[in-house]
Protein backbone atom coordinates (compact mmCIF):
# COMPACT_ATOMS: atom_id res chain seq x y z
CA UNK A 1 0.00 0.00 0.00
CA UNK A 2 1.27 3.42 -0.73
CA UNK A 3 1.46 6.30 1.73
CA UNK A 4 1.21 9.58 1.15
CA UNK A 5 2.70 12.28 3.67
CA UNK A 6 2.92 15.89 3.18
CA UNK A 7 6.26 17.56 4.27
CA UNK A 8 8.23 21.16 4.18
CA UNK A 9 11.52 20.89 2.90
CA UNK A 10 14.30 23.24 3.37
CA UNK A 11 15.49 23.48 -0.53
CA UNK A 12 14.22 22.68 -3.65
CA UNK A 13 17.11 23.52 -6.32
CA UNK A 14 19.94 21.10 -6.25
CA UNK A 15 22.86 22.41 -8.31
CA UNK A 16 24.40 20.09 -10.97
CA UNK A 17 28.44 19.96 -12.04
CA UNK A 18 27.30 18.98 -15.34
CA UNK A 19 28.56 22.21 -17.63
CA UNK A 20 26.31 22.91 -20.50
CA UNK A 21 27.21 24.74 -24.22
CA UNK A 22 23.80 26.63 -23.94
CA UNK A 23 22.72 27.43 -20.36
CA UNK A 24 24.76 28.97 -17.84
CA UNK A 25 24.17 26.48 -15.42
CA UNK A 26 22.17 23.39 -14.92
CA UNK A 27 19.55 22.83 -11.46
CA UNK A 28 17.28 20.14 -11.04
CA UNK A 29 14.10 19.86 -9.17
CA UNK A 30 11.89 17.17 -7.83
CA UNK A 31 8.72 18.32 -6.26
CA UNK A 32 8.08 14.69 -4.55
CA UNK A 33 10.44 12.18 -2.59
CA UNK A 34 9.72 8.55 -3.58
CA UNK A 35 8.20 7.28 -6.32
CA UNK A 36 5.50 5.49 -6.58
CA UNK A 37 6.36 4.11 -10.58
CA UNK A 38 8.54 1.36 -8.74
CA UNK A 39 10.33 0.84 -11.88
CA UNK A 40 12.60 -2.89 -11.64
CA UNK A 41 15.94 -1.09 -12.94
CA UNK A 42 15.43 2.56 -10.78
CA UNK A 43 18.69 3.92 -10.23
CA UNK A 44 17.28 6.28 -7.89
CA UNK A 45 17.34 2.96 -4.99
CA UNK A 46 20.99 2.54 -5.34
CA UNK A 47 22.86 4.16 -2.36
CA UNK A 48 24.11 6.99 -3.63
CA UNK A 49 20.83 8.52 -4.49
CA UNK A 50 18.30 6.44 -2.36
CA UNK A 51 16.32 9.54 -0.25
CA UNK A 52 15.45 7.44 2.37
CA UNK A 53 17.26 5.20 5.06
CA UNK A 54 14.60 2.21 5.01
CA UNK A 55 15.49 1.75 1.42
CA UNK A 56 12.07 -0.38 0.68
CA UNK A 57 10.38 3.04 1.10
CA UNK A 58 11.05 4.74 -1.69
CA UNK A 59 8.13 3.16 -4.00
CA UNK A 60 5.57 3.44 -1.52
CA UNK A 61 6.02 6.05 0.67
CA UNK A 62 5.84 8.97 -1.15
CA UNK A 63 6.46 12.92 0.52
CA UNK A 64 4.77 15.88 -0.85
CA UNK A 65 7.19 18.34 -0.72
CA UNK A 66 4.38 20.98 -0.31
CA UNK A 67 6.20 24.16 -0.26
CA UNK A 68 7.99 22.96 -3.26
CA UNK A 69 6.49 26.25 -5.25
CA UNK A 70 7.30 28.66 -2.45
CA UNK A 71 11.48 27.96 -2.43
CA UNK A 72 11.17 27.79 -6.20
CA UNK A 73 9.94 31.26 -6.27
CA UNK A 74 12.83 32.24 -3.44
CA UNK A 75 15.44 30.08 -5.40
CA UNK A 76 14.79 31.66 -8.98
CA UNK A 77 15.27 35.37 -7.10
CA UNK A 78 18.77 34.07 -6.57
CA UNK A 79 20.06 32.86 -10.38
CA UNK A 80 20.50 33.89 -13.94
CA UNK A 81 17.47 33.58 -15.55
CA UNK A 82 19.41 31.33 -18.59
CA UNK A 83 19.97 28.55 -16.02
CA UNK A 84 18.32 24.99 -16.86
CA UNK A 85 15.85 23.52 -14.62
CA UNK A 86 15.32 20.10 -14.88
CA UNK A 87 11.90 18.93 -13.31
CA UNK A 88 12.14 14.92 -12.03
CA UNK A 89 15.53 13.90 -11.57
CA UNK A 90 15.22 11.68 -8.59
CA UNK A 91 11.17 11.08 -9.25
CA UNK A 92 8.66 11.14 -11.47
CA UNK A 93 6.84 14.92 -11.29
CA UNK A 94 3.81 13.36 -13.14
CA UNK A 95 3.48 9.73 -10.65
CA UNK A 96 -0.12 9.60 -9.50
CA UNK A 97 0.58 11.45 -5.87
CA UNK A 98 0.62 15.01 -8.57
CA UNK A 99 -3.31 14.55 -9.27
CA UNK A 100 -4.08 15.37 -5.61
CA UNK A 101 -1.35 17.93 -4.46
CA UNK A 102 -0.56 19.49 -7.63
CA UNK A 103 3.32 20.63 -6.64
CA UNK A 104 4.52 19.99 -9.88
CA UNK A 105 2.15 21.96 -11.80
CA UNK A 106 2.22 24.85 -8.89
CA UNK A 107 6.39 24.47 -9.57
CA UNK A 108 5.39 25.43 -13.24
CA UNK A 109 3.64 28.10 -12.33
CA UNK A 110 6.43 30.14 -10.63
CA UNK A 111 8.87 28.90 -13.52
CA UNK A 112 6.76 30.32 -15.84
CA UNK A 113 6.78 33.15 -14.23
CA UNK A 114 10.43 33.54 -13.97
CA UNK A 115 10.93 32.13 -17.74
CA UNK A 116 14.22 30.34 -17.09
CA UNK A 117 14.57 27.17 -19.64
CA UNK A 118 13.04 24.18 -17.95
CA UNK A 119 13.43 20.33 -19.12
CA UNK A 120 10.94 17.85 -18.05
CA UNK A 121 11.52 13.82 -17.37
CA UNK A 122 8.37 11.84 -17.14
CA UNK A 123 7.04 8.41 -18.23
CA UNK A 124 3.84 9.74 -17.05
CA UNK A 125 0.61 11.08 -19.54
CA UNK A 126 -0.46 12.80 -16.44
CA UNK A 127 1.57 15.73 -18.05
CA UNK A 128 -1.26 16.76 -20.36
CA UNK A 129 -3.44 18.26 -18.46
CA UNK A 130 -0.67 20.80 -18.16
CA UNK A 131 -0.50 21.77 -21.98
CA UNK A 132 -0.82 25.17 -21.01
CA UNK A 133 1.33 25.73 -18.73
CA UNK A 134 4.21 23.76 -21.26
CA UNK A 135 2.85 26.24 -24.40
CA UNK A 136 3.58 29.42 -22.43
CA UNK A 137 7.14 27.99 -20.68
CA UNK A 138 7.50 26.82 -25.06
CA UNK A 139 6.74 31.08 -25.77
CA UNK A 140 8.21 32.53 -23.29
CA UNK A 141 11.68 30.61 -23.03
CA UNK A 142 12.57 27.29 -23.78
CA UNK A 143 11.03 23.88 -22.99
CA UNK A 144 12.15 20.22 -23.52
CA UNK A 145 9.73 17.32 -22.44
CA UNK A 146 11.60 13.83 -22.09
CA UNK A 147 9.54 11.11 -22.28
CA UNK A 148 11.47 7.71 -21.33
CA UNK A 149 10.90 5.10 -23.32
CA UNK A 150 13.13 2.24 -23.53
CA UNK A 151 10.41 -0.68 -23.87
CA UNK A 152 7.35 -2.00 -25.71
CA UNK A 153 3.78 -2.01 -23.97
CA UNK A 154 4.10 -5.81 -22.78
CA UNK A 155 7.88 -5.72 -21.55
CA UNK A 156 6.50 -1.88 -19.34
CA UNK A 157 4.14 -4.27 -17.90
CA UNK A 158 6.80 -6.56 -16.37
CA UNK A 159 9.69 -3.68 -15.67
CA UNK A 160 7.71 -0.34 -15.00
CA UNK A 161 4.08 -1.47 -13.79
CA UNK A 162 2.69 1.60 -12.41
CA UNK A 163 4.12 4.24 -14.92
CA UNK A 164 1.84 4.97 -17.96
CA UNK A 165 2.16 2.61 -20.98
CA UNK A 166 4.99 3.43 -23.73
CA UNK A 167 1.81 3.91 -26.34
CA UNK A 168 -0.04 6.17 -23.98
CA UNK A 169 3.60 8.25 -23.98
CA UNK A 170 3.66 8.12 -27.78
CA UNK A 171 0.22 9.40 -27.60
CA UNK A 172 1.04 12.63 -25.40
CA UNK A 173 4.60 13.04 -27.72
CA UNK A 174 2.09 13.08 -30.37
CA UNK A 175 -0.57 15.92 -28.87
CA UNK A 176 2.12 17.44 -27.30
CA UNK A 177 4.26 18.15 -30.58
CA UNK A 178 1.16 19.17 -32.31
CA UNK A 179 0.78 22.14 -30.00
CA UNK A 180 4.76 23.56 -30.90
CA UNK A 181 5.69 22.19 -27.74
CA UNK A 182 9.38 20.53 -28.08
CA UNK A 183 9.43 16.90 -27.52
CA UNK A 184 12.13 13.94 -27.34
CA UNK A 185 12.47 10.66 -26.17
CA UNK A 186 14.94 9.19 -24.08
CA UNK A 187 15.85 5.32 -24.84
CA UNK A 188 16.77 4.45 -21.13
CA UNK A 189 17.98 2.37 -19.74
CA UNK A 190 19.06 -0.16 -22.25
CA UNK A 191 18.92 -3.93 -20.53
CA UNK A 192 21.02 -6.13 -22.47
CA UNK A 193 19.87 -8.48 -24.23
CA UNK A 194 15.93 -7.14 -23.41
CA UNK A 195 16.06 -3.63 -25.20
CA UNK A 196 17.75 -5.01 -28.41
CA UNK A 197 18.01 -3.11 -31.95
CA UNK A 198 14.74 -4.21 -33.22
CA UNK A 199 13.13 -2.98 -30.29
CA UNK A 200 15.24 0.30 -30.66
CA UNK A 201 14.50 1.12 -34.30
CA UNK A 202 10.63 0.45 -33.41
CA UNK A 203 11.47 3.05 -30.39
CA UNK A 204 13.03 5.57 -32.89
CA UNK A 205 10.50 4.95 -35.60
CA UNK A 206 7.59 6.00 -33.41
CA UNK A 207 8.97 8.72 -31.72
CA UNK A 208 9.45 10.09 -35.15
CA UNK A 209 5.89 9.32 -36.32
CA UNK A 210 4.93 11.19 -32.81
CA UNK A 211 6.60 14.38 -33.84
CA UNK A 212 9.50 13.87 -31.73
CA UNK A 213 12.51 16.24 -32.06
CA UNK A 214 15.32 14.67 -30.15
CA UNK A 215 16.81 11.28 -28.70
CA UNK A 216 18.63 10.48 -25.84
CA UNK A 217 19.57 7.13 -25.09
CA UNK A 218 21.43 5.39 -21.49
CA UNK A 219 22.93 2.57 -20.50
CA UNK A 220 21.60 0.61 -17.60
CA UNK A 221 23.52 1.48 -14.56
CA UNK A 222 23.63 -1.10 -11.95
CA UNK A 223 25.18 -0.79 -8.45
CA UNK A 224 24.45 -1.73 -4.97
CA UNK A 225 21.40 -1.84 -3.88
CA UNK A 226 19.44 -1.68 -7.01
CA UNK A 227 22.12 -4.05 -8.44
CA UNK A 228 20.90 -6.21 -5.94
CA UNK A 229 17.41 -5.78 -6.64
CA UNK A 230 17.28 -5.47 -9.87
CA UNK A 231 19.24 -8.90 -10.57
CA UNK A 232 17.06 -10.74 -8.00
CA UNK A 233 13.83 -9.42 -10.87
CA UNK A 234 15.94 -10.89 -13.88
CA UNK A 235 16.53 -14.38 -12.26
CA UNK A 236 12.78 -15.03 -10.82
CA UNK A 237 11.58 -13.84 -14.67
CA UNK A 238 14.71 -14.49 -16.99
CA UNK A 239 16.64 -16.77 -15.49
CA UNK A 240 18.47 -17.73 -18.56
CA UNK A 241 19.81 -14.32 -18.51
CA UNK A 242 20.97 -14.47 -14.76
CA UNK A 243 24.50 -15.64 -15.77
CA UNK A 244 24.97 -13.14 -18.91
CA UNK A 245 24.44 -10.65 -16.50
CA UNK A 246 26.27 -11.05 -14.15
CA UNK A 247 29.19 -11.49 -16.08
CA UNK A 248 28.22 -8.28 -17.60
CA UNK A 249 28.25 -6.34 -14.35
CA UNK A 250 30.70 -8.33 -12.87
CA UNK A 251 33.95 -5.36 -13.31
CA UNK A 252 31.73 -2.11 -13.74
CA UNK A 253 28.00 -0.48 -12.76
CA UNK A 254 27.81 -0.14 -16.63
CA UNK A 255 28.38 -3.10 -19.55
CA UNK A 256 31.48 -3.02 -21.15
CA UNK A 257 32.29 -0.17 -23.17
CA UNK A 258 31.90 -2.31 -26.63
CA UNK A 259 28.41 -3.22 -25.86
CA UNK A 260 27.69 0.62 -25.05
CA UNK A 261 29.29 2.01 -27.84
CA UNK A 262 27.22 -0.52 -30.42
CA UNK A 263 24.06 0.62 -29.02
CA UNK A 264 25.08 4.07 -29.10
CA UNK A 265 26.28 4.24 -32.84
CA UNK A 266 23.14 2.48 -33.51
CA UNK A 267 20.98 5.29 -32.03
CA UNK A 268 23.01 7.77 -33.37
CA UNK A 269 22.85 6.92 -36.99
CA UNK A 270 18.65 5.69 -36.74
CA UNK A 271 18.25 9.70 -34.77
CA UNK A 272 20.46 11.03 -37.61
CA UNK A 273 18.09 8.82 -40.46
CA UNK A 274 15.12 9.99 -39.20
CA UNK A 275 16.74 13.67 -38.99
CA UNK A 276 15.53 13.66 -35.46
CA UNK A 277 18.39 15.87 -33.05
CA UNK A 278 20.48 14.41 -30.14
CA UNK A 279 20.78 17.38 -28.20
CA UNK A 280 18.33 18.76 -25.51
CA UNK A 281 18.19 22.46 -27.39
CA UNK A 282 18.44 22.13 -31.00
CA UNK A 283 19.28 25.47 -31.83
CA UNK A 284 17.65 27.33 -29.00
CA UNK A 285 20.32 30.00 -27.97
CA UNK A 286 19.69 32.59 -24.90
CA UNK A 287 17.58 35.60 -25.38
CA UNK A 288 20.43 37.81 -24.89
CA UNK A 289 17.80 40.79 -24.28
CA UNK A 290 16.28 39.31 -21.86
CA UNK A 291 19.68 38.17 -20.12
CA UNK A 292 20.76 41.59 -20.09
CA UNK A 293 17.64 42.66 -18.36
CA UNK A 294 18.30 40.00 -15.77
CA UNK A 295 21.61 41.43 -15.33
CA UNK A 296 19.62 44.98 -14.78
CA UNK A 297 17.30 43.49 -12.06
CA UNK A 298 19.78 41.22 -10.10
CA UNK A 299 21.92 44.56 -9.90
CA UNK A 300 19.03 46.32 -8.41
CA UNK A 301 17.64 43.27 -6.87
CA UNK A 302 15.11 40.77 -8.58
CA UNK A 303 11.41 41.07 -7.29
S1 LIG B 1 9.95 6.74 -12.93
FE1 LIG B 1 12.15 7.09 -12.64
S2 LIG B 1 12.37 7.63 -10.47
FE2 LIG B 1 10.35 6.68 -10.73
S3 LIG B 1 10.66 4.53 -10.23
FE3 LIG B 1 10.86 4.76 -12.47
S4 LIG B 1 13.06 5.06 -12.82
FE4 LIG B 1 12.68 5.43 -10.62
Amino acid sequence: MIKYEPVQVQSILNHLDERSEVFSDVYTLNPYKGCEHACQYCYVTSDKYIPYKKKEEFFCKIQSKTNASFLTKISLQTIPQDCLIIVGSACDPYQPIEKKYKNTRSVLEILCEYKNPVHIMTKSDLILRDTDLLSKITSDSFLAVSFSIAMDDELSKIFEPRSSLPSKRFKAINILSSKGIRCGVTIAPILPYIVREKLIRSIILKASDSGAKYIFADNCSLRDTNKIRFLEFIKKFYPKLIHRYEIMYSKSTLPPAVFSKKMMDLITKLADDFGLDTTLSGMYIPDKKQLELFDEENANGRE
